[in-house]
């Protein structure tokens, strides 16, 4: 019987997996796209339907509501829903599945809106009551998390015995010719980028500065760049899940521009997240920045240059050191060619999209909740070189890297 694929959120990334679901309509069948503004998903329906001919309902959810969301999801009669909305709406979607009994896929892990914090914590308590509800849930099928996840289990099942390092280096190389924009949601990526730096050594977290960690990295295709440690959530499910781990960081490129805006932004207070009063109103300093910013969306027809996301991984195998580097090349332009978004929405909808198929075909399959490199990252693997994000792997020796600095 044909399925029904419900996905929630019409912003850049909810753009790719309402394209790449129509791509591949023969698994996703009969897709709804319901999001906040129904004029957003009305807009997206129609570059589907004039570039793919698959027609896609849409409709209006506040995805605040669980109330709002399980008539949603009745209505629909979904086989999964993927939510591409924020991180905030995390919770109260996967209560509507719990409630409803329907499959939940996302790309972020859960953030209080007042507390700029992610963690798995109230995700995984969810754990027993999928099980409950025989329903799965996958947690963080985007890029990074997601893919990377699935890097690190591909390098863990077919090249290591141990794997004892990992360096996952994030490299957006992509101008948008703007001063200052951000390439996803403007309030998610500043939260994330202003925040403490971690690391993971020794079984403990190490807590750095903002931005204290600087190390130059030469990325196939790109070139050495600028690149800072950030804490960065798959690290926590990963810390679990590989074996033998004794060291786990996160880098990600920034050019100069970015971070001089950024400081000064911080400096004058506007990446505040609590409320102020101004001329008599409360207003939030940062939602009010992501007003003024760009529209990550809007940056697809400018933007040009190439992402390059990797895991650096290293480690012994039948006795012998080594280092593997498995990393994928995308580039802005041929993105917006083909589903008309940006590299950095494109790279985060395709796994989305990826995670949610081997679901409905019953490849990845469980009752609980879950992160991704918890399964076979096989089949993963093979779809992302057909779908568009073909990979590469490295093998260098047991002390090279390509830290410039
Ligand atoms: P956008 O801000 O472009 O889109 C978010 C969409 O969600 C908007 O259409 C918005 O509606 C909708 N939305 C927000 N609140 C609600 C609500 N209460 N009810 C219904 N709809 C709502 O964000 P992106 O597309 O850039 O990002 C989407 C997700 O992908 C985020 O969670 C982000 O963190 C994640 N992400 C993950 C990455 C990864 O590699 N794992 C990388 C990049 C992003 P409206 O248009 O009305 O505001």
């Amino acid at each position: 019987m044909s399925k029904k694929t419900l996905i929630i959120g019409a912003g850049g990334v909810g753009n790719v997996v309402a394209f790449k679901c129509a791509m591949n309509a023969d698994t996703f069948g009969d897709i709804t796209l319901a999001s906040r503004t129904l004029s957003k998903c009305d807009a997206i329906a129609s570059n589907v339907k004039e570039r793919t001919g698959v027609t896609l309902n849409t409709c209006t959810v506040d995805a605040d509501s669980v109330t709002e969301l399980v008539k949603v999801i009745q209505k629909v009669d979904a086989d999964i829903v993927i939510n591409v909305a924020l991180p905030y709406q995390d919770l109260t979607i996967m209560d509507a599945c719990i409630q409803t009994g329907v499959d939940y896929l996302d790309t972020a892990n859960y953030e209080h809106p007042d507390t700029a914090k992610f963690e798995y914590k109230e995700q995984w308590a969810r754990d027993e009551a999928f099980k409950d509800s025989e329903i799965m849930g996958l947690l963080g099928s985007g890029f990074d998390p997601g893919v990377t996840n699935v890097f690190c289990a591909y390098a863990q099942k077919h090249y290591f015995d141990e794997i004892h390092t990992i360096d996952i280096l994030d490299c957006n190389a992509g101008d948008h010719g703007y001063p200052f924009a951000t390439n996803f949601n403007p309030e998610i990526n500043l939260r994330e980028v202003s925040a403490k730096g971690r690391y993971w050594e020794d079984g403990k977290w190490i807590e750095t500065e903002p931005m204290a960690i600087k190390q130059v990295w030469d990325y196939p295709e790109v070139g050495p760049k600028d690149s800072y440690l950030l804490y960065h959530e798959e690290m926590e499910s990963l810390v679990k899940h590989i074996k033998g781990l004794k060291r786990i960081r996160f880098f990600m490129t920034f050019g100069e521009s970015y971070l001089t805006h950024m400081k000064c932004l911080e400096n004058v207070g506007m990446l505040g997240i609590k409320e102020v009063e101004h001329k008599g109103m409360k207003i939030v300093p940062m939602e009010f920045l992501a007003t003024l910013l760009p529209d990550p969306a809007s940056l697809g027809p400018r933007t040009k240059g190439k992402t390059n996301i990797g895991i650096f991984a290293k480690g012994l195998k039948d006795g012998e050191e080594k280092t593997v580097y498995i990393y994928q090349v995308s580039d802005h332009e041929e993105c917006y060619a083909e589903v008309m978004s940006q590299g950095v929405s494109y790279t985060t909808g395709v796994p989305a999209m990826i995670g949610a198929k081997l679901m409905l075909e019953g490849k990845w399959q469980g009752k609980g909740v879950f992160n991704m490199e918890e399964f076979d990252p096989d089949p993963f693997m093979t779809e992302l070189n057909s779908q568009g994000l073909p990979w590469k792997v490295m093998e260098l020796g047991a002390n090279e890297d390509r830290s410039v600095e």
